[in-house]
């Protein structure tokens, strides 16, 4: 049944996203398939996989950065497939953090939070500065609200940039490897910023190599190989009990 995606309803029981039998592939070579995935509100899902076993495809099949071949990406229960899907709506809900930051090198931090929010959402200029200046609080960014982006360590920027994500009030979050740009002392402020919006119930898929984070911020943890799910389960069990060796090969190489 297509639903009417510009009223896309949240409901506590019912899944924020869910995926079944994806299909995906680029010039012939399948990239993914046969991927089945269920992120139930407040739920932290965690990617794993080696380079090119098609993590960041997943993830912009979830907001039709990518077009699936075959299958279905369910958001509040609207079938994405559907013809007159709103993808600005969509896109709306759904904020989105990548490894380069993507910000608006050319403005401000604070114009960097409020612009979509105010182009977009017809939000007040004011009512969207409040709301921009309550997120960088949240990241510890408040007092860096008139400086430049450019001017601004990885670390704050990426800061910014899930800030500037939270400014549009989405559903759900997709992280796609968003500190493998930093420093590794950098992360730190960054997965901290990450670990206190799960905290706050905020619905989040993470594409990541931060071990530690996988095992101790998700609520299920997803492991990617060669374009299929290969195995999925709850962080401690993965880590203690891999079910297939190649889990706890890929595994190995963080230990
Ligand atoms: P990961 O994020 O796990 O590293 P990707 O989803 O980026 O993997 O890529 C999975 C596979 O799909 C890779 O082989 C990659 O080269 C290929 N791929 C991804 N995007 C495109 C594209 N736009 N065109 C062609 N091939 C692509
Ligand atoms: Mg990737």
């Amino acid at each position: 049944m297509a639903l009417d995606a510009t009223s896309f309803s949240p409901s506590a029981n019912e899944p924020v996203v869910r995926v079944e039998g994806l299909r995906k592939s680029f010039d012939g070579n399948v990239v993914l398939r046969d991927i089945e995935l269920s992120v139930m509100p407040g739920q932290v899902v965690t990617i794993i996989g080696a380079s090119g076993s098609g993590k960041s495809t997943l993830l912009r099949c979830l907001n039709l950065l990518e077009t699936p071949d075959a299958g279905h990406v369910w958001f509040h229960g609207a079938d994405l497939a559907a013809d007159h899907v709103n993808v600005n709506k969509l896109r709306e809900k759904i904020g989105m953090v990548f490894q380069g930051f993507n910000l608006f090198n050319n403005m401000n931090v604070l114009d960097n939070c409020t612009l979509a929010p105010v182009t977009l959402k017809k939000m007040s200029k004011d009512e969207a500065e409040q709301t921009a200046m309550r997120h960088l609080e949240a990241v510890g960014l408040a007092d860096f609200a008139h400086a430049d982006v450019a001017r601004l360590s990885g670390g704050q920027k990426q800061r910014v940039a899930i800030a500037r994500a939270l400014c549009m009030q989405p559903d759900l979050m997709l992280f796609d490897e968003p500190t493998s740009a930093l420093d590794p002392e950098i992360s730190g402020e960054v997965l901290s910023v990450m670990r206190d919006l799960a905290a706050g119930g905020m619905t989040m898929v993470v594409v990541t190599h931060e071990m530690a984070f996988a095992r101790n911020v998700s609520d299920e943890l997803v492991f990617m190989d060669k374009g299929v799910i290969a195995e999925a389960s709850s962080p401690d069990e993965m880590f203690t009990a891999p079910k297939l060796p190649r889990t706890r090969e890929f595994l190995s190489r963080y230990l």
